[in-house]
């Protein structure tokens, strides 16, 4: 049994979604090898094949501070992850909130919303459920005195490369100044006056980060999406919430007959969730030493994983499938490793 003990540290918070079965996967008799018999427990039940060719079914076990099953609305998932972390932004906090998982597996679906029925109307995503509760925040009694501003940015890192979403997918330079204060250098910050402004910023990203691309989902599955809403005081950095929509996880059998700028890309994917994790690891450890500089991702979100006012949390996204199995496993042992001791 791969059960662990997650670490208590309400600053890392890491669950687990479990999407449902897709048209194509019940079309294909795919089974659905995941259940979710406690609303912290997943269960992965593969099949296997003995010797003499008789099936059996193995079983494990993964812990985690919460599990969603298939039935979970986005705004619930929200509630237990993202939402506990607004409102430190008001109280000079980072916070971050990663989507991990393979491609198809619902990241983009929780971050971002969905279309749903027949109707153009969003289901609201995490994006907006944040850019909510801070416009709620702001007009506060506590908060309101602050005076503060909001800006939102959006940007795309691709191997080492960072796009600014709102401004033609302009390549952007990262420097490092001596006090090891990192800065993307030229990134678009908006400002913006209500949700409605920020989920505007969201859409002019969306429809940038895809423009010129043949498909929507096979790019978007190689780079990492980064969504920031940015609380300023008096022009000065006040607090910050970054919203990450990851590359896919997937590095499996495919890898191996991918073109060479497939596997260069899957590597440097690979880095980067490496190098997340034990940034992640280090700030629930409080070492004094982050190794942000491993990854362009974590460079650039060094600000989130220091000091005692940055809290993280993980959504790890998986499909039901069998034919997923491989890769579901991965998300689970990666997600339950960010948070083991
Ligand atoms: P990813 O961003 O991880 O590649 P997507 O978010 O694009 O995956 O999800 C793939 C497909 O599955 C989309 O059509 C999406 O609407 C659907 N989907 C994902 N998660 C859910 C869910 N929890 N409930 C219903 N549909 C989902
Ligand atoms: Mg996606």
């Amino acid at each position: 049994v791969s059960s662990l003990q997650p670490r208590e540290d309400p600053r890392i918070c890491v669950c687990v979604r479990k999407r449902p079965l897709n048209q194509h996967e019940i079309s294909m008799k795919d089974l659905d090898i995941i259940t979710i018999p406690s609303d912290y427990v997943v269960m992965v039940h593969e099949s296997k094949q003995k010797v003499d060719l008789t099936r059996y079914l193995e079983n494990q076990t993964f812990c985690f501070d919460h599990a969603f099953d298939d039935t979970a609305s986005n705004e619930l998932v929200y509630q237990f992850t993202a939402q506990p972390l607004v409102e430190s932004i008001f109280r000079k906090g980072m916070a971050t909130c990663f989507a991990y998982g393979q491609t198809g597996s619902g990241k983009t679906h929780t971050m971002g919303g969905a279309f749903s029925g027949k109707t153009q109307d969003r289901s609201k995503g995490i994006y907006a459920l944040v850019a909510q509760d801070v416009f709620l925040l702001l007009k506060t009694s506590a908060y309101e005195k602050l005076d503060l501003k909001v800006y939102g940015t959006f940007f795309e890192i691709y191997g080492c490369k960072v796009y600014d979403l709102l401004n033609c997918k302009k390549q952007l330079q990262v420097l490092e100044d001596g006090n090891q204060q990192v800065q993307v250098v030229g990134l678009q910050e908006q400002e913006v006056c209500c949700v409605e402004d920020l989920l505007n910023l969201v859409e002019l990203g969306k429809s940038c980060r895809t423009s010129g691309q043949t498909s929507v989902n096979a790019h978007s599955s190689r780079s990492h999406a980064v969504f920031q809403i940015i609380l300023k005081s008096r022009g000065k950095l006040h607090g910050k919430f970054s919203l990450v929509d990851l590359a896919g996880n997937e590095r499996g059998a495919d890898t191996a007959k991918a073109n060479r700028r497939r596997q260069l890309e899957g590597a440097d994917i690979n880095k980067s969730l490496l190098a997340l994790k034990e940034c992640i690891r280090a700030l629930g450890q409080n070492k004094a030493h982050t190794p942000f500089r491993a990854s362009k991702l974590t460079q650039v979100l060094r600000d989130s994983f220091i000091g005692q006012n940055s809290s993280t949390c993980m959504i790890a996204t998986i499909s039901p499938g069998m034919s997923s199995c491989e890769n579901t496993l991965n998300t689970l042992r990666y997600a339950n490793r960010v948070k083991e001791l």
